[in-house]
């Protein structure tokens, strides 16, 4: 019988993302140590199929003979996609999911961009607000989050707010504090109701949100109401992930004692 793992971590980049370089099983060593059950999570970005530093339909195979080794050796390892949506290209999106889906444990959908600009990435972000404006690009993020959840592809969703990630350096970022707030909640809301996983990811204490997605008010205020979450550290190297454990642990630890973990249904145990 394998040992019921004292925590999970279910966002981890690995060398089969353009922004990471670690091998699966550096990751698995160090989380077998800890008895900590892993899920390997990288990107799937349709719109970037001609990138060559992207996962793409060929690499796939190669991703999932990777994790058949490491899983081989470190059971406790699960094998799921970051997979970005996109409502214009919603039926790639779902074809891609629909001839994958046997082969992974899980796929977590998540929005990166708004009009193809990472919101992610300072300078793409800073592009973004000259033409949009701040306001907008928040509307246009969360609009598309909500097409994501809608659109039952995924499992969970991955930091459902981390268009905020820079939006401190920008002006008039208070301002939007209310709109912040009741869009990712009624987002957190509608993944409840629809039985979709909200990622509780810890990257945004990295950034000037300096908070994880969602904050730790919002996910207190969702607790009654049954939502259920998991924890995603993001990392995108073994020393990220070292350093994440605290936290990852304590809020791992805070779901359990509130009946708030969730887990995709390969994960379920009995
Ligand atoms: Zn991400
Ligand atoms: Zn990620």
């Amino acid at each position: 019988m394998p040992q019921q793992p004292v925590a999970y971590d279910l966002h981890l980049h690995t060398e089969f993302s353009p922004d990471s370089t670690t091998p699966m099983a550096v990751y698995a060593e160090a989380a077998n140590q800890l008895a900590l059950h892993i899920g390997f999570l990288d990107h799937f970005e349709l719109a970037f199929l001609d990138r060559t530093d992207f996962l793409n339909y060929d690499m796939v195979p190669q991703l999932l003979e990777a994790f058949d080794c490491v899983h081989t050796d470190y059971p406790q390892t699960s094998i799921g996609l970051e997979v970005d949506f996109y409502s214009d290209l919603k039926s790639k999106v779902a074809e891609f999911c629909d001839d994958y889906r046997s082969d992974f444990d899980y796929f977590i959908g998540v929005v990166h961009t708004v009009d193809r600009y990472a919101v992610t990435v300072l300078e793409e972000m800073e592009n973004l607000v000259a033409q949009l404006g701040l306001r907008e690009v928040l509307e246009r993020y969360f609009n598309e989050v909500e097409g994501a959840i809608q659109s039952r592809l995924f499992s969970g969703i991955a930091h459902i707010d981390s268009v905020m990630r820079f939006v401190p350096l920008f002006p008039g970022s208070t301002e939007l504090t209310s709109l912040w707030y009741t869009r990712t909640k009624e987002l957190c809301v509608l993944c409840q109701k629809l039985g979709v996983l909200i990622e509780v990811n810890l990257r945004g204490l990295n950034h000037p949100w300096k908070q994880i997605h969602p904050a730790p008010s919002l996910i207190n205020e969702l607790i009654p109401g049954r939502a259920k979450f998991y924890v995603g550290s993001d990392s995108h190297s073994l020393s990220e992930f070292q350093t994440a454990i605290p936290t990852l642990m304590q809020m791992h630890a805070f779901l359990v004692e509130h009946d708030s973990l969730g887990l995709p249904e390969a994960l379920q145990i009995g």
